[in-house]
């Protein structure tokens, strides 16, 4: 029996691109046990962020992607615990659009394994929403982070820069559709929804 979880909550703050700037509110995930655990995505608030990992040991800060909303205060987060961020290399664009003068740690790889306690966190490279959007599978607990790649209710969003609708279903169609129907997908803005839900929408 692992004794690794999910922890969630809510942040809120401001999304800019493309200059626009929106309101938004994001989803905290910490996936571990009692002992140490993953933070995904660092947005908005270092002290949310602290909440949720409640004393812990942080292994390390995974970006699902590096829009400003999942990263802006990653660096910060970094000092406060001291852990690695890790990022997909092929988001370097949209980092250095909200930290010129800081990078990540290490990069993240399709394919890789990340340890979390007894539970294995696998790495989905899936490009279109930002060129270096991963989603982070882990099939011990049936569920599935998606960043912004999918949502309750399809893809993400592909009209600004850096994006590809073509490109963002094909990620979603040969990495997260073949997981099982009944994975749960935590995703980075809203509500959660299922694999199989999603499926049967993008037809
Ligand atoms: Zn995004």
């Amino acid at each position: 029996m692992t004794g690794v979880r999910v922890d969630h909550a809510v942040t809120s703050g401001t999304f800019s691109l493309d200059g626009e700037t929106h309101q938004v509110d994001n989803n905290l995930w910490v996936v571990g046990d009692d002992e140490e655990c993953l933070v995904i995505d660092a947005p908005h608030s270092v002290e949310d962020i602290l909440a949720v990992v409640d004393g812990r040991r942080v292994k390390a800060i995974v970006c699902t992607h590096a829009h400003d909303d999942h990263v802006r205060v990653a660096p910060a987060l970094r000092e406060a615990v001291r852990a690695p961020i890790l990022l997909h290399p092929d988001d370097r664009p949209l980092w250095e659009l909200t930290h010129p003068d800081e990078l990540w740690d290490a990069d993240l790889s399709d394919g890789q394994v990340i340890e979390i306690g007894d539970t294995a966190v696998t790495v989905l490279h899936t490009p279109g929403h930002a060129p270096g959007a991963v989603c982070l599978s882990v099939p011990s607990l049936g569920c599935v982070f998606t960043g912004d790649t999918l949502f309750q209710g399809g893809p993400g969003a592909t009209g600004r820069s850096f994006s590809d609708r073509p490109t963002i279903e094909a990620s979603i169609r040969a990495k997260l559709f073949t997981l099982p129907g009944e994975t749960v997908v935590h995703t980075g803005h809203g509500d959660d929804t299922t694999i199989a839900a999603e499926a049967a929408g993008l037809s």
